[in-house]
């Protein structure tokens, strides 16, 4: 065993939560070591999570536009076809590129890393377990940021073959001919939005009411309509009830809403049901560390410690949305806190966003929520279609929802299905961040024409005062 110096902080976990943490805390004069497994840094997110998947989005997105949209562009794009091999070694070279980043960010602020799998030994030590052997690593806090693995369906077993999880789903070798996804959330609609429109004959089977349970009722319709667009078939309030394996295909059963029991044939099943906080083997339960009992989250207080003193906890291992922005606002507020500063998260303006085409994106309550909590509200909707640049570039899809409250006019929340929504979206949260008005976005300039000027239009329209639609619409 080989024991290693001192260190202020010890991060477990090199994702978007850990590197973040660890890059703050040493601005912040903190000595810093990381610990990761990998063998590599950035976490899911980088290797196998938002940035493959947004490589392999985007390639599909250009493939099926081109074959869908040019002609109408007067573009002729005869003998479109696919190089899946290019597409992969395009979207291996984004991750690498990225990861690569994040080793010389670690190594210019001065960083120790140590790659190994990381076990709390006590509420001051951290064992590093490698090939070569044992490191004892001392630090006065240690922060947990060891992320999330996809869950499982015991009656599926993924077998990264036919039956294949988000991680296996990022690298197929070939398109397969009949993709069944099950779980139509955010994963189950990105990943089936890229094979789709790849080519593969694609169905959804989700178990509630809607896609993406808990987004905006209208939003979820409008992009299951989108969805549907792509061929895809989704099946909603359904059940799994049986997998009938042949060699390398498998018909997979599943109870619809009307009772019915459908046969899905299958050469891929991609299991997308949610993750699950990764604790495995991490010792929390030596130095005891609590969990909550149903979600097996991490219970953390307001400052991120967790019930050990001066072990901390941060990303998909807390409560809270599973996001990478989520993740690195905890790192730099606990990196904060660390150093004595007022560091914190405002989990209301956390915003969402699903790449599909259009986009989704939303921050704030829900009309639904809004509802259920008692809160009288105005609504403004303003669609793509009345909007000049979104006509220009053919993107006139969507529509923006602006919600805010009655009297104070305070934004309660904004719900964008359209193009670019991921970048407009930022706009309300930026307004809600400073406990702004609809009237705040209403009465700033948007530049024309610009997809934002739907932004506004919707935001004058929860006064009925959108100027580029008939007042019945509004
Ligand atoms: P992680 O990124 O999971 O990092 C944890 C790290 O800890 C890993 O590198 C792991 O190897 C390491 N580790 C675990 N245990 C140990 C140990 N004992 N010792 C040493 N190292 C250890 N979020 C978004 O906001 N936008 C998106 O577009 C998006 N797309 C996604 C697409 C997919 C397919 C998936 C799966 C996820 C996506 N997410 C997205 C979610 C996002 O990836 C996670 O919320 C984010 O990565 C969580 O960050 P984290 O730092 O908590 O953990
Ligand atoms: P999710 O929680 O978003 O969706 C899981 C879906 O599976 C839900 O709709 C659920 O009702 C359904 N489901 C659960 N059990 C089922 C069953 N037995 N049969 C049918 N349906 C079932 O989880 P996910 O899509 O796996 O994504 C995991 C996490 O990764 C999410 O928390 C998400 O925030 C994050 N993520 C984010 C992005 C993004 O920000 N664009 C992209 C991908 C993943």
């Amino acid at each position: 065993m080989q024991t290693t110096t001192h260190f202020d902080v010890c991060i477990i976990g090199s994702g978007p939560g850990g590197y973040v943490a660890a890059i703050r805390a040493a601005q912040l004069g903190m000595s810093v070591a990381v610990v990761e497994k990998r063998g590599c840094f950035g976490g899911t997110c980088l290797n196998i999570g938002c940035i493959p998947s947004k490589a392999m989005l985007d390639s599909s997105e250009k493939y099926h536009t081109a074959g869908a949209t040019f002609a109408r562009h007067g573009i002729i794009a005869d003998n479109l076809r696919i190089d899946l091999a290019t597409m992969m070694s395009r979207k291996e070279k984004v991750v690498q590129t990225l990861v690569d980043g994040v080793a010389a960010l670690l190594k210019s602020n001065h960083i120790t890393t140590f790659s190994g799998i990381g076990r709390i030994a006590s509420a001051d030590t951290v064992t590093v377990l490698t090939p070569d052997g044992n490191i004892s690593v001392h630090a006065g806090s240690i922060i947990l940021a060891t992320g999330s693995v996809p869950a499982q369906l015991p009656a599926l077993p993924v077998d990264h073959e036919l039956i294949v999880d988000s991680t296996d789903a990022l690298s197929l070798d070939r398109v397969p001919r009949h993709l069944v996804v099950v779980g139509g959330g955010i994963i189950g609609v990105e990943l089936a939005s890229v094979w789709a429109r790849l080519g593969a004959q694609t169905s959804i089977i989700e178990k509630m009411p809607q896609l993406a349970p808990g987004m905006d009722t209208q939003i979820a319709r409008s992009l299951q309509r989108s969805l549907a667009g792509l061929g895809i078939s989704m099946h909603l309030e359904a059940q799994v009830v049986e997998c009938k394996r042949q060699a390398k295909t498998a018909v997979l059963q599943a109870k619809t809403k009307d009772g019915r029991i459908v046969d899905f044939p299958a050469d891929k099943i991609l299991i997308a049901v949610g993750r699950r906080p990764f604790t495995d083997g991490l010792g929390n339960d030596r130095v005891g560390i609590e969990l909550n009992e149903s979600t097996g989250r991490i219970m953390v207080d307001k400052g991120y410690q967790t019930s050990c003193r001066g072990v901390y906890a941060i990303g998909d291992l807390v409560h809270g949305p599973m996001l990478a922005h989520k993740a690195e606002d905890e790192g730099i507020a606990v990196a904060e806190l660390l150093a004595g500063k007022p560091g914190h998260v405002n989990y209301d303006t956390i915003p969402s966003v699903i790449y599909t085409n259009p986009e989704v994106a939303y921050v704030g309550r829900t009309q639904e929520e809004c509802r259920q909590q008692g809160i009288d509200y105005g609504a403004g909707i303003f669609h793509f279609k009345a909007n000049g640049r979104a006509l220009a570039a053919d993107h006139a899809d969507g529509f923006v929802k602006t919600l805010a409250e009655r009297g104070s006019d305070r934004l309660l929340g904004v719900h964008i299905i359209g193009p670019n929504a991921s970048e407009l979206i930022v706009e309300a949260v930026t307004t809600m961040e400073y406990g702004g008005s609809a009237e705040d976005i209403a009465r700033s300039v948007h530049a024309h024409p610009t997809y934002s000027e739907a932004v506004r239009e919707s935001a004058l329209a929860v006064d009925g005062r959108a100027i580029h639609a008939p007042p019945s619409n509004l």
